[in-house]
């Protein structure tokens, strides 16, 4: 029998894993020519998610867990999962059930049939979601695909169904700074996305804050795309081409109205607050990268797990 292994990051989530543990239990009735395998990843959550957790294993000896230290984030989670996952096809599931159970049928029949590599999920609507924060991710996305040489898809979630061999290649991936979103597009391989509408979170809240969103979403530009270091690069060549034209201006000007330059100074100021911004700019980007390079070579272990059940 074909086993499916079901991998959900939790963190502080105490109201949340029955619930998403039952909802799938109900769907499996869809598809129960295929074993249950359950990985919650428990990103160091501090509530009682890990009773919760505890119990189902008693329970079920279908469900395992792997937690984690301390809070490591949902990228590090994702990928202690799929390291322990077993299972011959791989999903990966919230546990709030923003990620619908029921399209866990298609998904596999999908992969399954050789056809995909993977099946995933996109949103096609962002209704309950606060504009403000959905209007910045249709920024995002616009601005990573005009950057990066990894397309990047529009309202893509992790909800997915995956295959042995792209979990693989997955894995084969040990980059300590993770944007789940852009690896899945580099592995390559043949990948289909199922549209559906946004759904509410059943129980608890996110632990995303704006501020968050957009640090995760620097991250992005930073691993898959070189763009804005070509942007600075092209920024100090325009500053020096200005330069050259200014100090032609001011020595025909010398020339021609002897005396005159020195009425200059508010124009100098500008140019010097231009040219000092530019450089400040830019070794903000080449920092990023530098920062992103310290991190990988310092070789650090993605999580560390304290307990594996
Ligand atoms: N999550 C996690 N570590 C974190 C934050 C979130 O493992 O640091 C998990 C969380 O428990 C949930 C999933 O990632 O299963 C998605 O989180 P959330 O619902 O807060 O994000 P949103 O759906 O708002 O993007
Ligand atoms: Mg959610």
């Amino acid at each position: 029998m074909n086993k499916l292994s079901l991998i959900v990051p939790v963190f502080n989530e105490q109201d949340t894993v029955e619930m998403f543990y039952s909802a799938i239990e109900k769907e499996h009735k869809n598809f129960l020519e295929y074993e249950l395998e359950y990985w919650f990843v428990d990103d160091g959550s501090s509530d009682k998610t890990m009773d919760v957790v505890n119990k189902l294993i008693e329970k079920d000896d279908h469900v395992h867990t792997v937690s984690f230290s301390r809070n490591f984030g949902k990228e590090a989670a994702l990928y202690a999962g799929l390291e322990h996952a077993t299972g011959d096809y791989i999903a990966v599931m919230d546990v709030d059930l923003q990620d619908p159970p029921t399209m866990l049928p298609e998904m596999l029949a999908g992969v399954s049939s050789g056809e995909w590599d993977a099946v995933g999920a996109r949103r096609t609507s962002r209704k309950g979601e606060p504009i403000l924060r959905s209007w910045f991710s249709s920024l995002f996305y616009k601005l990573i695909n005009l950057m990066s040489d990894t397309h990047i898809v529009e309202g893509a979630r992790d909800f997915r169904v995956m295959s042995r061999q792209m979990v693989d290649a997955i894995l084969s991936m040990q980059e300590y700074n993770r944007f789940s979103k852009g690896i899945f597009t580099w592995i390559g391989f043949k990948q289909k996305y199922l549209d559906y509408e946004n759904q509410d979170r059943v129980a608890g809240q996110t632990s995303w804050s704006f501020w968050g969103l957009f640090k995760y979403s620097i991250e992005g530009f930073i691993d898959f795309s070189r763009a804005p270091l070509l942007l600075v690069s092209l920024l100090g060549g325009v500053a020096f081409i200005l330069a050259v034209i200014g100090a032609i201006v001011v020595f025909i000007r010398a020339i021609l109205y002897p005396g005159t330059s020195v009425f200059g100074w508010p124009s100098a100021v500008v140019i010097i607050l231009a040219l000092g911004g530019v450089q400040l700019l830019s070794l903000g980007v080449v920092g990023r990268y530098i920062s992103n390079i310290y991190l990988e070579v310092k070789n650090r272990p993605i999580y560390i797990a304290k307990k594996v059940k």
